[in-house]
């Protein structure tokens, strides 16, 4: 689409190829206005530069970029985070995980977040609870570097570490753990589709059967808990009965699923015995 100068803001937000969210998106972000900014600036015109730099961006959505990754930002849980292709894009599906894990969370308890990627999860539970001592670990010191930027503007203290699951973490131990870990299977038609293929494979498939990292997460946090501490699980739509079999057969307590605001099964839990 090419966009001439001197079209007016108005026209844009009627006259843009997206859906309207993305289309209003892009608009402020084209031309650094605020969602308010773009209402009070209705008659402004483009001049030729902002026309080309609109023009090129509604180019790349066309082409199927996420929008997250082409402003280098995603709201979650009421917070902004910055995002790159390094990090998975945070879904509202994974607010439910937040929810669960600040009901659970003892006055001062020590929570591990693993596989952080942006940093969705432990940011907004340490941002939401100053008094909470939260450790976040990634395999990938790209995905750490987003998620520290995302600590800090959001004034969330949260401790960082680079490690392939549990092997850096020593006998630390945790009074809960959360992940939302690579789930989907290696070949999954999803991962051929939409934002998907733009995003890390690494941080959504494990390349396998899907079930490969929570079984590895499931089978070693035992170590990393302290006797009747949660561990916390998103999975996909199709696998809570698998990940609550994995739990039992592991020896959790407690036991159970939890529904997203879409109605499906999106989180599994059990505590230590
Ligand atoms: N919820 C993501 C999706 O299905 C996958 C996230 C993950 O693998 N952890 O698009």
């Amino acid at each position: 689409m090419n966009i001439a100068a001197g079209t007016t803001v108005a026209a844009l937000q009627a006259g843009l190829p997206l859906d309207p969210l993305e289309n209003r998106i892009l608009l402020c972000y084209a031309l650094d206005l605020t969602r308010v900014g773009l209402i009070t600036n209705s008659e402004r015109v483009l001049n030729a530069d902002e026309a080309a730099r609109l023009s090129a961006l509604v180019a790349r959505r066309q082409a199927g970029e996420p929008i997250a990754y082409i402003v280098g930002q995603r709201e979650f849980f009421g917070l902004p985070f910055h995002v790159t292709p390094a990090v998975l894009i945070p879904r509202p599906d994974t607010e439910l995980i937040v929810e669960l894990t600040l009901e659970r969370l003892a006055p001062r308890a020590r929570l591990l977040d693993m596989g952080t990627g942006s940093g969705a999860i432990a940011v907004s539970v340490a941002h939401t609870r100053p008094d909470a001592a939260v450790t976040a670990l990634d395999v990938s010191a790209e995905a750490l570097a987003v998620a520290a930027a995302n600590a800090h503007a959001n004034k969330a203290d949260v401790r960082f570490l680079r490690s392939d699951w549990f092997a850096a973490l020593g006998s630390e131990t945790f009074d809960l753990i959360a992940s939302n870990p690579p789930y989907i299977a290696g070949g999954d038609v999803h991962l051929a589709q939409g934002d998907l293929r733009f995003e890390p494979s690494g941080a959504l498939t494990d390349f396998a059967d899907g079930l490969s990292a929570l079984r590895t997460i499931i089978q070693g946090a035992p170590a990393h808990l302290v006797a009747g501490g949660w561990l916390l699980l998103e999975h996909g739509y199709d696998q809570a009965e698998a990940v609550r079999a994995l739990l039992l057969e592991a020896g959790y307590g407690e036991v159970q699923s939890w529904r997203d605001l879409g109605g499906i099964e999106r989180v599994s839990g059990g505590r230590r015995g």
